[in-house]
């Protein structure tokens, strides 16, 4: 078995490692002050072409494999990119576009992929509702058929990229007698008459990712625009975006844990107290040998995942498994990662506070721990009686 990277992952790793820590991680205070999505950056990646990363090439697209994908999101937070900013250009780059990549038809395809590609446009996914969470076959936006268009109604809830989104992919139900066989996946343009965004959120972190409600108030969605056929948005669509996000944007997080324990252990090495670098004491040293454990678990978990979906298999159990690990992981690496920097830990200049704040989501987005960890137990107990 071989865990090195090939010659292209090495390159795209070098070169995302090396943007992020020059020119994204030294204006990370400034972005997480603001709490905008910064476009200066979207600029840049609209440069380096890196706005299309798993849309073919035909359509405009980098045509990266989705391991090529996990290891510039984990380069660049390793780097000591932000989590928000990542995660918005995940989302477009992952959940935003991939429903169209895998499930839309060619019309489709030459349409909006191009404009997704190069960055013109931003993606969005509207799963969530305020209601509706975990339980999401069960979505309360309607989408009823008018002749040669849909009318929709409805709010989605906590949608990242909301507020800058060109295009959102939306899943309403058609018939709620079928439950998730009734929903239907929708490519909607925020130009679309009756669609508007809502409440913009004020979040804990991830401050570099924007949220908000999305409303649809009679919004008319051309029949052209919905993917696949009637009633295959939760069980077709969804379901093979849902594993593809668990698969992708987790590796943020792993990068992230990176990140921490490298700032954590030149901080060891550089403060001293009772005459010694605190990197001599035995409690500090252990901290920082679990640090890397969880980070280099991670990343296997990560490579194991990637590469098992690239083989052209379904992975959701290591896709699972790699989201609840690299969570928990996250909670304990940011906290130590505070307690190795003492007060200065607290401080927003020294920049762990941070993946506190941040470390949460991944806990919760694309499925909950709990949700997810049900989801395994069925999966390696075969049984499907848990619960309900
Ligand atoms: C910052 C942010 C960005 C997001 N971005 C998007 C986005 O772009 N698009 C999108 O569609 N959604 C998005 N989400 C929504 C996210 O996917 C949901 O928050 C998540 O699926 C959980 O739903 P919920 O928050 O409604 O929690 P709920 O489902 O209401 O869960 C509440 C609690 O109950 C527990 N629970 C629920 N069901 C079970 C069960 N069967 N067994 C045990 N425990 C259970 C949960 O684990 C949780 O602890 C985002 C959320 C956040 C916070």
């Amino acid at each position: 078995m071989d865990f090195s990277l090939s010659d292209q992952e090495q390159m795209l790793h070098d070169t995302v490692y090396k943007f992020a820590k020059n020119e994204w991680e030294p204006r990370t205070l400034e972005i997480d002050k603001e709490e905008r999505f910064p476009m200066w950056l979207w600029d840049k990646f609209k440069e380096m072409g890196w706005c299309g990363l798993m849309i073919p090439e035909e359509y405009g697209g980098a045509g990266l494999s989705l391991l090529e994908l996990c290891t510039m999101f984990e380069a660049a937070a390793h780097a000591g990119a932000d989590i928000g900013t990542c995660l918005a250009w995940g989302t477009h780059c992952t959940i935003g576009s991939l429903p169209i990549v895998f499930c839309g038809n060619e019309e489709q395809k030459k349409k909006y992929l191009p404009r997704l590609a190069s960055g013109e446009w931003i993606g969005c996914f509207c799963l969530t509702e305020p209601n509706v969470g975990s339980d999401a076959a069960h979505v309360q936006c309607t989408a009823v058929r008018k002749g040669d268009h849909y009318v929709l109604n409805g709010t989605k809830m906590f949608i990242t990229n909301g507020p800058n989104a060109d295009l959102a992919v939306v899943f309403a139900a058609t018939d709620k007698s079928r439950g998730a066989k009734g929903v239907s996946a929708f490519i909607v343009e925020r130009k679309f008459p009756g669609y508007s965004v809502g409440k913009r959120l004020d979040k804990i972190g991830m401050h570099g990712s924007e949220t908000s409600e999305i409303i649809f108030d009679n919004c008319i969605v051309p029949v052209e625009n919905r993917l696949l056929e009637e009633g295959a948005g939760f069980t077709k669509v969804g379901a093979k975006i849902l594993e593809y996000e668990r698969n992708s944007l987790v590796a943020i997080w792993t990068g992230n844990l990176g990140y921490n324990y490298d700032l954590s252990a030149n901080y060891a090495k550089q403060r001293t107290q009772f005459d010694y670098p605190i990197i001599r004491f035995p409690q500090i040293r252990e901290r920082l040998v679990h640090m890397k454990l969880d980070y280099d678990i991670s990343k296997l978990l990560m490579y194991r995942a990637a590469s098992k979906k690239d083989s052209g298999k379904d992975g959701p159990l290591e896709a699972t498994e790699y989201k609840i690990f690299t969570g928990q992981a996250s909670q304990r690496s940011a906290s130590e990662a505070i307690q190795i920097h003492g007060g200065y830990g607290l401080m927003r200049e020294y920049k762990v506070e941070r993946s506190l704040r941040d470390a949460k989501l991944v806990q919760i987005g694309a499925g909950t721990e709990q949700v997810l960890t049900e989801l395994v137990a069925r999966l390696i107990t075969d049984t499907r009686s848990l619960i309900g």
